[in-house]
This record gives structure tokens, sequence and C-alpha cells, in this order.
């Protein structure tokens, strides 16, 4: 059993840390934020993750793992050395790799055997070659290492079993000894593992994730015509997705995708692609479908309210998806400061998100449950399908409401019933 270091305590790094540790490896964690690192030591975690904190303390009351702010310490008593920091977008839409260089640097200086370095952060076609050569120059004693490139396909909310029982496993490497380290690591997983070159793994997250975005974007296109003539969005999707050749996973419309992941990535994989001479339309118009479907919101809002000045908005939701307190590019955000914008007052409620979302919106009034957020509303505004929206007391939200109107921005809610009711409900593409 290999020892291994993580360099990243984020989502992906400690949640993949973590995992390794759980299944047998020793495990050192390394992160340049020394209040994060002092926290993990306590035992408090960074971020929300579903059974990510029972985890963390059975694997370091085991002896498993471990926390430090110095590469120098990590790589020293590893193996393998996997970098899992940010990567985050640069104003014109590249990947903002400087993160990635920087760890690279480091841990060149501070080897001082044989080591595999191995990229898990989700970073541009090339960054590999990019790496071992960043490796080389600041390896000052020639020591022998391997570059290798394993992209991570977790989700969060759900990070944990995506690690544990993932579709498959992308290995990108350039020699047969990189190739059987990696493979023995995760052959406990018992699932496809896939060994390219480290270019073609490399592209493989990129084109996953677009394709993803994808998906999105095209039901959200389908949504904007059934609006138009009628048609029922979320029938269209279960029609299609009957169809093995497209399935059903990913055809749910609303307002569009957000995270760390698919905006910056969707921009990066573009950005790639206008490098190499290729102008790729089709994801730039998957972009666009999404910023529209914001945009949209605000507007079925005001189409119900009329005027917003004056009135307040219960907003439901702030994470970018259920399941997780992140809000990196969380449609509520721009949501909310376009309604507050036209004049509306917001109140709002999400079951992890609300510290996060406290940081970056001004002038919200939060509140510990949705029938608060309902009182005295004009509107409520489902953001974020968390499980416990799907499950309000309708009648009582209805009494609780000034006017009895529900934007269902994740078609959680059923059309019929909400009719039944006596609400004023829109949904998206229904
Ligand atoms: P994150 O922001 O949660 O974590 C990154 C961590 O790296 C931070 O804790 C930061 O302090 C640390 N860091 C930055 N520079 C450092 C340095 N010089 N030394 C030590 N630590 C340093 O990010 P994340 O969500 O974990 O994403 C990491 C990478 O994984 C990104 O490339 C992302 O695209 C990719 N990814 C993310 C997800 C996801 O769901 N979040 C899924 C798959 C892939």
């Amino acid at each position: 059993m290999k020892d291994i270091c993580v360099i990243g305590a984020g989502h992906v790094g400690l949640v993949s840390g973590v995992c390794f540790a759980e299944l047998g490896s020793k495990l050192i964690c390394v992160d340049n934020d020394t209040q994060k690192i002092k926290g993990l030591k306590r035992g408090i975690l960074p971020f929300y993750e579903p059974g990510l904190e029972e985890l963390v303390h059975q694997n370091m009351k085991q002896g498993r793992l471990s926390f430090t702010t110095s590469i120098e310490e990590g790589t020293r008593a590893s193996d393998i050395i996997f970098i899992a920091v940010g990567t985050p977008q640069k104003p014109d839409g590249e990947a903002d790799l400087t993160f990635v260089e920087r760890v690279s640097q480091e841990t060149a200086k501070a080897i001082d055997k044989y080591k595999l370095i191995v990229e898990k952060s989700t970073v541009p076609v090339k960054t590999g070659s990019w790496i071992r050569r960043t490796m080389r120059l600041n390896n000052a004693y020639n020591i022998d290492f391997d570059v290798a490139s394993n992209p991570e396909f977790l989700r969060e909310g759900s990070a944990i079993e995506d690690f544990m029982k993932p579709d498959r496993i992308v290995i990108g490497v350039e020699n047969k000894r990189a190739a059987d380290i990696m493979t023995e690591l995760y052959s406990p997983l018992n699932a496809p593992i896939m060994v390219t070159n480290i270019e073609t793994a490399e592209l493989i997250k990129h084109a996953s994730n677009s394709f993803l975005a994808l998906k999105i974007s095209y039901i959200n296109a389908i949504a904007n015509i059934c609006e138009k003539v009628g048609g029922d969005v979320t029938q269209v999707a279960e029609g299609m997705g009957y169809d093995k050749r497209i399935g059903r996973e990913f055809l749910n419309a609303g307002i569009g995708y957000g995270g760390y992941c698919f905006p910056k990535d969707l921009s990066a994989f573009t950005k790639v692609a206008e490098e190499v001479g290729y102008d790729f339309e089709l994801l730039k118009a998957a972009q666009k479908i999404n910023d529209l479907q914001r945009q949209q919101i605000v507007r079925k809002v005001k189409s119900v309210l009329w005027n917003l000045k004056g009135k307040t908005i219960g907003i439901l939701g702030l994470s970018f998806k259920p399941n997780t307190d992140d809000i990196r590019e969380a449609p509520s955000i721009e949501i909310i400061r376009q309604l507050q914008e036209d004049g509306a007052q917001i109140k709002a409620y999400d079951p992890q998100a609300m510290n996060n979302a406290k940081k970056v919106l001004h002038n919200v009034e939060y509140y510990s449950n949705p029938y608060q957020i309902a009182e005295d509303s004009d509107a409520l505004v489902i953001i974020t399908e968390w499980g416990e929206f799907k499950k309000l007391d309708l009648l009582r939200v209805k009494q609780l409401l000034r006017q009895s109107v529900i934007i269902d921005g994740r078609n959680i809610l059923a059309p019929a019933e909400m009719k039944v009711l006596g609400f004023s409900y829109t949904g998206v593409g229904r």
C-alpha cells in the first residue's frame, strides 16, 4: 500500500484523500489555508458534504489521516502526490493554473526519492506537460519522477459515494511504471479503469463536463419552446429519456447549471479549442442558453407581480445544487441581485448555504425555515431543489403568503395540485 499526499483540502482533495485513507492508505492532506488546516486537525470540516465528517473523524482516529500546511512534509512522507488545488476562471474564460504551477514547483523542490505526481484538478489539455517541465526546472538533484493525470468525476452532495463507486476511473500516463502504481491504487474499487495518455485523460474530463452542461442547456432550450406552444418539458424529457441512447439524467429543465465546475470548465474548454484554431460554437451556445435561464426567472417573477419595488420575495435555496453548502457560481446570487436591483426586498432560506451566502449577498434577511420565508412575502421563488422543499405544507404556505404566488425554478411541485390549491404557479417549460 502506497503512502499518499493530497495537496488542496477542498471538495475534491479532502474527499478523495479521506476515501484513499478509508481504503487503507496512509494519507497526508496539505493546504496553504492555515485556518482550514487548524480546523481539520481538530476535526472541524471547512464545508458540508454528507457523510464526510464521520469518515474524517474515523480515519484520523485510526491514524491513517493527517493534515499539514507544508508541501515539503507531505511530499517527503508520500509515494504518490495528488494535486487537487483550485483551477479558477480568468476574466477571459481561460483556466488560471497558477496554483497548479506553484504546487508543482514546491513539490519538485521537496522530492527526495522517486515520486508519482498526479494531476487531479480539472485542467486544460497539455497541463500535464507543463507540470512535468516545471518539475524538471525545480528538481535541483534530478530525482526521478513521473507525471500522471487522474481526473475526478465526483459530484458535490454525493461525493463519497461517487468516489467509492465510480462509473469509471481514467488514468493518463506516460509509462508502465506510473500505470501500474495507479491501477494498483484503484484496484479495491472494482471499477472500470481506462488507461490513456495524459492528453486524452485531460480531454476526457473537459469533454464530459461540457457534454453534461450541453444536455442541461438542450432541455432548457426545449423548455422555452414548450412555454411558447403549450407543451410540458418534464414529459418531453421523460419521453426522450426512455431512449437508451439519450438517457433521462441531466434532462431536468430549470434555472440552469452553476457551481464550481460546469461554468468554468465550459469556458476553459472553449478557450482550449480557440487556441488550437477551432471555434467551439456549440459550447458557446450552451453558455448563452444557461445565462438566459437565470434572466427568465426574474422575468417570470415580474410578469406575475408587476412592479417589484416595495414587494418582498421569498427565496428557497441558495446553494448551486442540493446537499451542499457551495454557492460558487450559484444561480441564486445573480437572481437575488437582479431582483434587488428592481427594488424587491429579499428573504432567504437554505438548509446549509446561508453562512456562505452571507459573505457575498447584501441586504438579505435570512430565516431558519421555509414557512418564515413565506410569511408576508409576495411570492416564493424556488431556486434549489432541496428535498425539504418538495414536502412543503402548501396550504400553510398559502395562508402565510401575502399573495399566493410560487415561481418554481426547478419544477419540483405539481402544476395540477398547485392549481387546485389556488396558487398562481409558474414552473419552467410547462
Ligand atoms: P476547492 O476550492 O474546494 O479546494 C481547493 C483547495 O486548494 C483550497 O482549499 C485551497 O486553499 C487549496 N490550495 C490552493 N493553492 C494551494 C497551494 N499553493 N498549496 C496548498 N493548497 C492550496 O476546489 P475543489 O472544488 O476541490 O476543486 C479542485 C479541483 O478539482 C478544480 O480543478 C475543480 O475543477 C476540480 N473538480 C471539482 C469538483 C467539485 O465538485 N468541486 C469535481 C471534480 C473536479
